[in-house]
């Protein structure tokens, strides 16, 4: 090793994470008591440290060969291969779970706690979508690019920089790829891997996009529900008096409508798709209405959920009270709920957090808490210690065949995640070392 080695046991008493002055005042004892041997103190983690800049290229060039491999929800496994392959070759023990989430363990000095860093794969872009990075100035254009191209690629240069360096963690670490973040994927390989790893898990640091301003530790919860009416379905003219499911789905959505929000907790709703009916002289056989659910506040949204069921469930009702011939037929419905995302909050007084704040405290930069929906919405909405992080350069045009990734000063972000995750997974002592 060329690094001067400089001694380890100055930092005994210090009883600060990484050893530097510490301006906020938000950071708990008992995480910088559970650390009291300074970070950026041991050689190896200096090592890491540098490997970024080093080996930017290496890094840009598996950033644009992930994301031009296709990968939309459901249909992740090309690009998981590859991620598979160069976690392999990284000397992790690596397998893919039956939801088609790729897991590296990088076994620690205690193997009963967990920490795991997932990106994942899954883009919000269709099957037949083409995708070539173009390199316009400083600039890689592609859909994907950024998100989550750049998570995938920080991934992957985590996984090198501590094996190069060969730094033993403390706590295990998984470093997953998982499926299934945008859309209707619905978080589901995140959810896998919360149900495999709960017991042990002590914290999960998800990678998404880029940029180091912000540290995603609010859950932003959603629900998306679609109600179905069904009926018999008939002619205008010679039916005339059937139930209607239009009609009962306009009475629904009026009532629906009327349902009051709270502006903090801060709750929206959204009636965002109509379908229904085969020809305006048609009595329909069916309509559908789909709605989204957003609230700073769980309870908020469970109440607006119940809203939206008691609704729809009126609508049928009047509809059925105001038919002129209920002999011709009753209208059934049903609500599906068709997406879930659990709300949750990191607590300030969290040892992860505090993690991320030395480091950014060592790194000298800036970054504000945001509430988001990500892969960390598991974790947190079960008390499960989580936030989500840019993993470095700049990127814009997020979900449009615009999207941009400038990497310049990747390293700086990847050297925020790097501290983060070995402050809270913890380096074991060099072997020989006391
Ligand atoms: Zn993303």
């Amino acid at each position: 090793m060329h690094l001067p080695l400089r001694t380890v046991k100055r930092s005994a008493l210090c009883a600060i994470l990484l050893c530097m002055p510490l301006r906020s005042t938000a950071l708990p004892l008992a995480a910088r008591a559970s650390h009291p041997v300074s970070l950026v103190d041991d050689p190896r983690v200096q090592l890491a440290l540098d490997w970024f800049k080093k080996n930017q290229t290496w890094i840009d060039a598996q950033q644009i060969r992930l994301t031009e491999i296709p990968a939309p929800s459901f249909e992740e496994e090309n690009r998981a291969e590859a991620v598979k392959a160069l976690l392999g070759d990284s000397g992790l023990t690596v397998h893919t779970d039956k939801l088609g989430n790729v897991i590296g363990e990088l076994r620690g000095a205690n193997e009963k706690e967990i920490v795991l860093v997932t990106a994942h794969l899954d883009t919000v872009f269709p099957a037949g979508t083409p995708i070539k990075v173009l390199h316009e100035g400083q600039r890689l254009v592609a859909p994907g690019i950024s998100d989550n191209g750049t998570g995938l690629a920080g991934l992957l240069a985590l996984v090198r920089a501590i094996r190069a360096s060969q730094i033993i963690p403390q706590r295990t670490i998984l470093f997953a790829a998982n499926v299934g973040e945008e859309g209707e994927g619905n978080l589901r390989g995140m959810r896998a891997l919360i149900d495999a790893y709960r017991t042990k898990l002590r914290a999960v640091i998800v990678l998404d996009g880029s940029g180091t301003d912000h540290v995603t530790t609010k859950a932003l919860a959603s629900r998306r529900m679609e109600a179905v009416i069904t009926g018999p379905g008939g002619h205008s003219w010679s039916d005339f008096g059937m139930p209607n499911p239009i009609n009962a789905l306009v009475r629904g959505a009026l009532r629906f409508i009327n349902s009051k929000v709270p502006v903090a907790p801060r709750t929206t709703f959204n009636l965002g798709q109509v379908e229904g009916g085969t020809s305006v002289n048609s009595i329909p056989y069916e309509a559908k209405l789909k709605v989204d659910l957003r609230s700073e506040s769980e309870e908020e949204i469970v109440r607006l959920e119940i809203a939206f069921r008691e609704s729809m469930s009126a609508g049928v009702r009047d509809e059925m009270d105001n038919a002129r011939d209920r002999t011709k037929g009753r209208l059934d419905w049903k609500i599906n709920v068709i997406g879930s995302r659990p709300g949750g909050e990191l607590p300030a007084d969290s040892p992860l957090l505090a993690a991320l704040r030395s480091a950014d405290e060592y790194l000298g930069n800036q970054s504000r808490i945001e509430r988001s929906s990500t892969d960390a919405n598991i974790p947190l909405s079960l008390g499960i210690d989580a936030m989500a992080i840019g993993a470095g350069g700049n990127g814009g045009g997020a979900h449009s065949l615009q999207e941009w990734y400038e990497p310049a000063d990747r390293e700086f972000g990847l050297k925020r995640a790097l501290l983060s995750l070995l402050g809270i997974a913890g380096v074991a002592p060099e072997k020989g070392s006391h």
